[in-house]
């Protein structure tokens, strides 16, 4: 202890692990007034095998804990609740865990020494104490935040559910995918010793976490009513194509779309489609186990680490679609990429450039 009657934190952590150090730091300083200490089995007056067997069975793994479905009932990807479960019970791929099994022989954290737990990673580090430091303001954050013991920290923040003044999201979504990031990160810089700032990160968080918030109503556009373009028409496909309905049509150019995406490495993809059916059967809770093999596959896309949403544009707003529909030019089976817009698109492109700037 200090003079002044704290705990001495250097000392302690220069004779303790981290870990141990935060349940230390958690606990009341002793003062002269305090009782003799002495020795006591945890959980009763006195100690016996029969109680410590069950005591250890009682925190075997219970596939029927309420802690559970926090997590699978988070308003978050599939992915991030996965993570969390994994992180809560503890089986990450952390220096700790590959030194233990004898991969490393190194269990330090990449940008410190400590021994690299899930708990250091998530909270513990410079780093990610700086990200939670930036997401509360340093002098909001409680000291319990950094003290409590990881699960009751994980399932204390998955709980809830209000929301920063300024976020708009709910706590439980933003934590979880702040969590995640500063997992993606420490994997970053472990793997291509890129770090990314704690400001970024927080970015691309709270990006994500409005999304998987507001995701549980799907996106729509307010449509302003448009004439119809009277030029439209349906003309018979060459003769070796498949006749199709619009609907499966629509369907193909979305999925096509999604995978030329993911193929350029695009993060934050909005999908606009004249096609009211397609965007709610795509964003229906059952879209994964729709009978259509289209809709699953697209549903899947959207699963993957970016982000993806669909909404619905009034019929005539996107004119260069309409156009490049009718270049009549595609006389294959194929996909055919454009890396330049076409000549007959330039007119209307430089239109839909110039109401985005006036
Ligand atoms: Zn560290």
């Amino acid at each position: 202890m200090t003079t002044t009657g704290s705990w001495n934190l250097t000392l302690l952590l220069s004779l303790f692990p981290e870990q141990v150090t935060r349940r230390i730091f958690s606990q009341r300083c002793p003062s002269s007034n305090d009782i003799i200490d002495f020795c006591r089995w945890r959980w009763s007056p006195q100690f016996s095998i029969s109680e410590a067997y069950s005591k250890i069975l009682e925190e075997e793994w219970d596939a029927h804990s309420n802690d559970w479905h926090v997590i699978w009932s988070l308003l978050v990807s599939q992915r991030i609740r996965v993570f969390i479960w994994l992180a809560l019970r503890q089986k990450l791929m952390t220096n700790m865990e590959r030194h233990r099994q004898g991969l490393t022989e190194n269990p330090s954290c990449t940008h410190c020494d400590s021994v690299e737990s899930i708990d250091h990673i998530l909270r513990g580090c410079l780093y990610a104490r700086n990200v939670w430091s930036l997401i509360f303001g340093a002098n909001q954050i409680t000291i319990t935040f950094f003290t409590d013991d990881m699960k009751s920290w994980l399932l204390t923040n998955l709980r809830s559910n209000a929301s920063l003044p300024y976020s708009m999201v709910p706590w439980n979504t933003l934590f979880a995918t702040i969590c995640w990031h500063i997992w993606k990160a420490r994997n970053e810089i472990v793997f291509t010793s890129t770090c990314q700032t704690s400001a970024s990160l927080i970015h691309h968080s709270l990006t994500w976490a409005k999304h998987f918030a507001k995701s549980v109503d799907p996106p729509t556009l307010h449509s302003q009513p448009t004439s119809p373009v009277s030029t439209l028409q349906w003309r018979t496909p060459p003769q070796h194509w498949s006749i199709t309905d619009a609907f499966t049509a629509e369907l193909w150019a979305i999925l096509d779309g999604l995978n030329l995406a993911w193929q350029l490495g695009l993060e934050f993809i909005q999908v606009q489609t004249y096609c009211s059916k397609a965007v709610s059967e795509i964003t229906s809770r059952d879209a994964y186990r729709n009978p259509l093999a289209l809709i699953r596959s697209i549903h899947a896309l959207g699963q993957r680490v970016w982000v993806v949403e669909f909404i619905r544009i009034p019929h005539g707003a996107n004119q260069v679609a309409d156009r490049m529909t009718k270049l009549n030019s595609f006389s294959q089976f194929d996909m055919v990429l454009f890396t330049n817009p076409p000549a007959q698109v330039q007119d209307l492109l430089a239109k839909d450039v110039d109401s985005l700037t006036n």
